[in-house]
């Protein structure tokens, strides 16, 4: 199996922040997961996936975790049935790569994801979402491997989810996703243009991020929380959170993880002792 050594996580993370693992796996199929999940079972470690990064910070030093990217894991399928189209989608597939399918056979169902930087896993994995759609509202079925290393695939209604969590956080590994997507007598491409001008308006782009760092609260912004508390672009060293949106975290280029924690817990304590409400982080710290 393919695998890399002395790894700068820095690399895939897209805030830029981390230390070192000492592996990281890249395998090409389901059987080769199977192979390095097991094994990491059998030595009592923890597995650690790696999608896009764009949702995933590492702490400093060296990280002994069984780091497994789904960089190879890329098969794309697609089925028609009448008006619908049926996309397998293996976990190392982009969303981009989705995006372009959609745009090229006119689907509707996937504009308002179009533009979140995640791999198919990491978006099934966190339920990412955007614009009051998420992605499983498009998921028909999703394959696995489970806690105790057996390959499932489970029906949308057996799976258990909701707003940015899912069932598969910090236990299994996503392998791949099902998604149901309809042909569309609307510019799907057209669409997607108008969304994207939108969302990147509202984004720092320009710096390393991970987008959204905190959920929002029920009938609340986590981003207007923040800016209320003064942490609209208040800075610890080169980490802060962003001026064009509370909610990003951005790197000004030597961001360390340490001032990283100081930066989050202000934010989080401030918030508590301003208006009573916890801050949850969606941003996934392995420390
Ligand atoms: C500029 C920017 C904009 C963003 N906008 C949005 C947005 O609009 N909406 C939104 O929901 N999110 C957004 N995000 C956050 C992020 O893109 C999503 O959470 C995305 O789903 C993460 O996918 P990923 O492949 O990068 O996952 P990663 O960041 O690599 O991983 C995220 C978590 O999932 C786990 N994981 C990854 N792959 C698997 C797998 N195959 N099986 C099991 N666990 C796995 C990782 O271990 C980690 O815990 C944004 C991020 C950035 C940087």
């Amino acid at each position: 199996m393919n695998y890399i050594t002395d790894v700068d996580l820095k690399n895939f993370s897209t805030l830029r922040i981390g230390g070192r693992a000492k592996k990281v796996f890249f395998p090409k199929d389901e059987k080769e997961v199977l192979e390095v999940l097991k094994k990491a079972k059998d030595e009592d470690r923890k597995i650690i996936p790696l999608g896009k990064g764009s949702n995933i910070i590492f702490k400093d030093g060296i990280l002994e975790d069984v780091f497994v990217s789904t960089k190879l894991l890329k098969k794309l399928e697609i089925t028609k049935k009448g008006d619908e189209f049926l996309i397998y989608a293996e976990a190392g597939v982009s969303f981009k790569q989705i995006v372009e399918l959609v745009k090229k056979l006119n689907l509707e169902g996937f504009e308002n994801l179009s533009g979140i930087p995640a791999s198919v896993g990491g978006a099934i994995t966190m339920n990412a979402g955007a614009f009051g759609s998420e992605i499983f509202d498009i998921v028909e079925e999703v394959r696995f491997i489970d806690e105790n290393i057996q390959i499932k695939t489970l029906k949308k209604e057996e799976i258990s989810y909701s707003y940015r969590k899912t069932q598969f956080q910090q236990k299994g590994f996503v392998l791949a996703a099902k998604l149901r997507l309809k042909k569309s007598d609307k510019d799907v491409k057209a669409l997607i243009k108008e969304h994207l001008l939108r969302r990147n308006k509202a984004q720092p782009l320009d710096l390393p991020t991970t987008g959204s760092t905190y959920k929002n609260p029920p009938n609340n912004y986590a981003g207007k929380l923040l800016e209320l508390a003064g942490f609209k672009g208040k800075k610890i060293g080169d980490v802060g959170f962003s001026s064009r949106h509370a909610n990003f975290l951005v790197n000004y280029g030597n961001g360390s993880f340490k001032d990283l924690k100081n930066l989050l817990e202000n934010a989080e304590d401030c918030v508590y002792r301003q208006f009573g409400i916890k801050l949850e982080r969606e941003v996934v710290i392995v420390e």
